[in-house]
């Protein structure tokens, strides 16, 4: 057991406290475009202060992102990327409700998903003895999805050899070694209107349609697999003695693999009207590929290998929500997500992180880190 390494990153706890609380009080939600850049400023100096190097600010249609890449400018293939978000899903004055505050939990919005994370990652950078080939990208609208992010992420996953997301934990610590893949769905039903008391049978049903398809879509699921396919919202007519022309159905799919989704998908879109005369218009799609565990295995044994060394036992799981590790994965590079922080309620308002398991993440991290790169950590400073 690497008891040196471990003793160093309990020292160094009260820092990934201080530097996270700095972050959590300046709050961040994703849609407000100014908290955002106030944000990015905050993280821009928390990072300079922590790791010694200015980031670059990255700003696209109006969102601020940050990215610091490490040693030659010239030299950017083989890297490292590291990945966090500093957007969170609180509206500004959540934190007067929610104050930061530490001790046994950290908490504050933002504190699980994921601003500890991000002090975690900045610490563990700073252990490193060099820190050439570690690109950190630090985006702000992961929590939508990550409209203006993905090609910035895409573009530097592609240059690296390996993505560690920053993301919290699972409940347990686990780190995230699959994530389901997402599908939207909306469902157009058109028929005809007609009086419901003088001429029901000049009409062609909408809403008719729409219930017929709701049974077939549910049996696209395939549960043993883990693929879920759940009709979310649905609305259809316009008075209550009018045959209904229009109606409307979403979808929401969640996948573990690739292949499920695109089996989904053609179901979807081969569905056929069974009521005479109402047309069904498909629109929607894949919106997040699945991280499928293929491309975490080896980073993941790594870790597990890494945590004996340390006295951490490391745990793998996979889980529904999406991150932006998923976009990372499937540009074909090898992603471990779930790095961050360990704590509970993410996206409730009892969000919490557990100060007691921050040394072991910090130490875990540090050495994965310092184990892609050939750079030791080095001495504290
Ligand atoms: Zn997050």
């Amino acid at each position: 057991v690497n008891a040196p390494l471990a003793d160093q990153a309990r020292a160094l706890v009260p820092r990934v406290v201080a530097d996270a609380g700095r972050m959590i009080r300046c709050e961040s939600p994703s849609e407000d475009l100014s908290a955002v850049a106030r944000s990015a400023a905050v993280v821009a100096l928390v990072g300079a202060q922590t790791m010694g190097r200015e980031p670059d600010a990255i700003e696209v249609d109006g969102c601020a992102h940050l990215r610091w890449r490490f040693g030659d400018a010239d030299d950017i293939q083989g890297r490292v990327l590291i990945l966090g978000h500093h957007d969170t899903v609180w509206p500004v004055g959540t934190l007067a409700e929610i104050p930061f505050r530490s001790g046994g939990q950290i908490r504050g919005p933002g504190s699980l998903d994921m601003k500890v994370g991000l002090a975690l990652a900045f610490a563990a950078v700073a252990r490193l003895e060099l820190r050439a080939g570690i690109t950190i990208l630090v985006t702000g609208d992961e929590e939508l999805g990550s409209p203006t992010s993905r090609q910035l992420i895409e573009s530097e996953a592609r240059r690296s050899t390996a993505a560690l997301v920053f993301e919290a934990g699972a409940d347990s610590g686990a780190l995230k070694v699959g994530r389901k893949g997402r599908a939207h769905y909306n469902l157009a039903f058109t028929g005809r209107a007609a009086h419901a008391g003088l001429e029901p049978e000049a009409g062609a049903n909408a809403l008719v349609a729409l219930a017929i398809a709701v049974e077939r879509i549910v049996s696209f699921g395939a549960a043993d697999v883990g693929t879920t396919v759940t009709p979310t919202t649905a609305s259809a007519g316009s008075s209550a003695n009018t045959v209904p022309d229009t109606a409307q159905l979403v979808v929401g799919v969640r996948a573990e693999r690739m292949s499920e989704l695109e089996r989904v998908d053609a179901s979807i879109r081969a569905l056929r009207p069974v009521v005479p005369d109402v047309r069904i218009d498909v629109g929607g799609g894949v919106d997040r590929p699945p991280l499928e565990t293929s491309m975490t295995d080896a980073l993941f044994d790594r870790a597990v290998r890494i945590g004996r060394e340390l006295g951490i036992e490391v745990a793998g799981e996979t889980v529904g929500g999406g991150s932006d590790g998923n976009l990372t994965a499937a540009v074909g590079v090898p992603t471990l997500d779930g790095l961050g922080a360990v704590g509970g309620g993410p996206h409730a308002r009892h969000e919490f992180v557990d100060v007691d398991r921050l040394a072991g993440r910090l130490a875990l991290a540090t050495s994965l880190l310092a184990e892609l790169t050939g750079h030791p950590a080095g001495a504290l400073p």
